[in-house]
């Protein structure tokens, strides 16, 4: 259920704690050994490649994505939809920020889905599905008529849309993508944004923008920056499964995010954190 005294954004940031999890592994990411720092990869829908920077509008708000495959990817691993950057149209609704986002949240907590059948390994998905309802609010239904509902299915890398959409919308799995990996793209079918998008962000971590790989330096845009409102909520959770590591996007072996104090941190994709579940307890 809605609780209109919190914003929107602010769950969103709270939850969509930066993920830069392989999607080939559940990192345990030790920084001081090179060989793991490959592993503190976010979630990519594309992983090896950048597409087309755009700027487009979402609700009324400048928004910046990259085309790739015809696809609007934003922060990696979150696809828009066409609807959702069409000035205009709905934007309220979809609206980050606004109380108007709750249209994208899934009425009840109660999100259908289904299984496309060649998808490999589908525990992962099932799993993550018991995670999510062992642990949250949110309750997963297997789809029989409804218009809005999710489709598991193989893709390119890890990737989800944001939010409910109102149709049939996807989380896509490479082989690589693991358990933790789907709890994560769950948690942006649910909308949850990455946390690194936070407002109050530079007060918790500093951004080394020098050592972001060329192309994803969007990935580490504040909401304030990109025009959305919003308040955050709750202190900024290094520990949620949507945060991104220290060396996620990293261009050079160098952290592109480290704590105030200048250590880095590991990456989390193993479950919900204690801050996650509070967050989504508040939103749904
Ligand atoms: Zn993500």
């Amino acid at each position: 259920m809605f609780k209109p005294s919190f914003s929107a954004l602010a769950y969103l940031a709270l939850f969509g704690t930066i993920s830069l999890a392989s999607c080939s592994k559940e990192q345990q990411v030790q920084p001081d050994q090179p060989e793991q720092v490959a592993q503190d990869q976010a979630e990519l829908a594309y992983p090896g490649q950048t597409g087309e920077a755009k700027a487009g509008e979402w609700g009324g708000q400048p928004v910046s994505y990259q085309e790739i495959n015809g696809d609007k990817v934003y922060e990696g691993d979150i696809l828009l939809t066409s609807e959702q950057l069409t000035s205009g149209s709905d934007g309220d609704q979809q609206r980050p920020g606004s109380a108007g986002r709750t249209t994208g949240r899934w009425p009840s907590g109660i999100v259908y889905y289904t299984i496309d059948a060649a998808l490999p390994n589908q525990a992962r998905v099932t799993d993550a599905i018991a995670h999510w309802q062992a642990n949250s609010p949110v309750r997963f239904i297997a789809r029989t008529t409804q218009t809005a509902y999710v489709t598991f299915r193989v893709g390119s890398g890890c990737s989800s849309n944001i939010g409910r959409t109102g149709s049939r919308q996807y989380i896509n799995l490479a082989s690589g993508c693991s358990t933790g990996n789907t709890i994560h793209e769950i948690g942006h079918a649910v909308g949850l944004f990455h946390e690194q998008t936070r407002n109050d962000r530079d007060t918790f971590v500093n951004i080394l923008t020098q050592n972001i790989q060329s192309g994803y330096e969007g990935n580490f845009t504040k909401y304030s920056a990109s025009g959305y409102g919003g308040t955050d909520y709750g202190a900024l959770d290094f520990g949620s499964i949507m945060m991104y590591g220290s060396f996620s996007f990293s261009s050079n072996g160098q952290p592109t995010i480290t704590k105030k104090d200048g250590s880095t941190f590991n990456i989390q994709r193993t479950g919900l954190s204690a801050g996650d579940k509070s967050g989504i307890d508040a939103m749904y």
